[in-house]
């Protein structure tokens, strides 16, 4: 058993149980109403692996500060998120939160790297791994990447997240279930690939289904990570307004959250 998994570790009082049945007792904290996984990166990925092994359906979070915001008007994704199997701290303005908070986190656990690293592993294992969003083009210049970089990733599908009408989610459905991934990555940003993905978690049956953002556009070269100096000092909301102002609602909430987090404002229901 891996150091941070023994029972009576230091976790935070409320802990909502998971969805699906854990294979591990995974350790969490409460932040303020929105439960976050206490795991590191290596962690993340033995669990990860452990779903996998599992064959059953589970859903994994990547939590930042923007979700957090949009879960205190959102009851459904609150929900959602504090019932998904796995929650990992995506950004740094969480785990500045967390350390504030008096439940301080290791290190960052992001769905870009994730998402990276299950390629590696399905190059190493064989794996199937399933891309689902982003614009037209984007998750099979995305899966390109990840094959070029990893030669032998399994990547099994690429569909845009516009498959809007009921024949083309139909289809969509029946082409996952088809090609039967371990992996199942999904990019139409927070909360609409976690609303997705709960929908359609059961039916799909597919073991790992991970909300990723904005991975495919990073993957696929049309949008740039800010360099590491700028990750390290929590500066990556200020790299992404810069290349892509729409980003703006999203950069909007960090304000908000930081009130919340210095006020200490649970979600509500919490
Ligand atoms: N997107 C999508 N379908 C939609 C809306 C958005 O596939 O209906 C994609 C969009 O093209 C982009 C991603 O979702 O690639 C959102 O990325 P963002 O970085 O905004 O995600 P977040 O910051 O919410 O994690």
């Amino acid at each position: 058993m891996l150091p941070g998994y023994v029972d009576g570790a230091p976790v935070a009082p409320r802990i909502v149980a998971a969805l699906s049945v854990p294979v591990r007792t995974i350790p969490s904290i409460d932040l303020l109403g929105m439960r976050i996984s206490r795991v590191n990166r290596a962690e993340t990925l033995e669990i990860l692996q452990e779903f996998i092994n599992s064959g059953k359906p589970h859903l994994v979070v990547t939590a930042d500060a923007s979700g957090h915001v949009i879960a205190a008007g959102d009851p459904e994704y609150r929900r959602i998120v504090n019932e998904a199997a796995l929650v990992t701290p995506d950004s740094t303005g969480i785990l500045w939160a967390a350390r504030k908070l008096g439940t301080p986190l290791e290190e960052r656990v992001s769905g870009v790297d994730l998402a990276e690293q299950l390629c590696a592993e399905s190059a190493r294992r064989g794996y199937g791994v399933y891309f689902y969003g982003a614009a037209p083009g984007v998750a099979e210049a995305a899966a390109e990447t990840m094959r070029k970089r990893y030669p032998g990733a399994n990547i099994v599908g690429t569909v845009d997240g516009f498959q809007n009408s009921p024949e083309q989610q139909a289809a969509l459905l029946a082409d996952i279930k088809a090609k039967r991934p371990a992996v199942l990555l999904v990019a139409m940003g927070i909360p609409k690939q976690e609303k997705w993905i709960r929908q359609h978690l059961e039916e799909l049956g597919v073991p790992v289904c991970m909300g990723v953002g904005g991975t495919f556009d990073v993957f696929s070269g049309r949008a740039k990570r800010a360099p590491l100096w700028m990750q390290r000092h929590g500066l990556e909301w200020l790299y992404r307004l810069i290349q892509n102002p729409k980003k703006y609602s999203k950069v909007a909430t960090l304000p908000v959250f930081t009130l919340r987090v210095l006020l200490r404002r649970r979600l509500p229901g919490s």
